[in-house]
């Protein structure tokens, strides 16, 4: 089989340089191969940029990451949040508590208030990862109210939030549908 792949791959390189040979036009063979190259590359880190604005399990990983930054001595409640950008950038967050309980903040409001803070308008999707300080297990983690109004403020309506226990088994909403009658001017 290896020798078959060998021997097509140098019969496709034979004939192409025996044709633009005939010509006596090596520089267009040559840039004929460059050519290929270039969108070849640029196919390739295209593909790999629409991986990454699809792929939600990556998103959980980093939520998941984002959570062992959680600050939570009171709830003993960590949660991490992944926001996508449409261009492609990730902003995490996770929950900062504080001894006035109100004074607290959302994993999710972390990172969007990171990313706004940073000049980013335009959002694609959020993970959230959320779960007790020692639990083995997460459990699906939906954004609180709060949250929910802070999303519709930035989000269209098919904003997806992205709610689970892991990389690999998770659950896609749209905003509208976890906040289907909202406030906004
Ligand atoms: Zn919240």
């Amino acid at each position: 089989m290896e020798t078959c792949w060998g021997a097509s791959f140098f019969g496709v390189l034979g004939r192409e340089w025996q044709q633009s040979s005939q010509r006596n036009c090596y520089k267009e063979y040559l840039n004929m191969l460059w050519r290929d190259t270039a969108v070849f590359w640029y196919n390739k880190s295209r593909k790999k940029r629409r991986n990454r604005l699809m792929d939600y399990g990556y998103l959980m990983e980093e939520a998941m990451k984002a959570r062992k930054m959680a600050y939570a001595p009171y709830s003993q409640f960590q949660v991490g949040a992944a926001l996508l950008c449409t261009d492609g950038s990730v902003y995490t967050g996770c929950n900062v508590e504080n001894a006035s309980y109100g004074a607290a903040n959302c994993a999710e409001r972390t990172a969007f208030f990171k990313a706004v803070s940073e000049g980013k308008r335009s959002f694609r999707a959020i993970a959230v990862a959320g779960g007790k300080k020692d639990a083995v297990d997460l459990e699906p983690c939906p954004p609180c109210g709060i949250c929910r109004q802070v999303m519709e403020e930035f989000c269209s309506p098919d904003f997806v939030i992205v709610l689970g226990k892991n990389e690999a088994d998770y659950q896609m909403y749209t905003l509208r549908e976890i906040f289907p009658l909202p406030f906004g001017e």
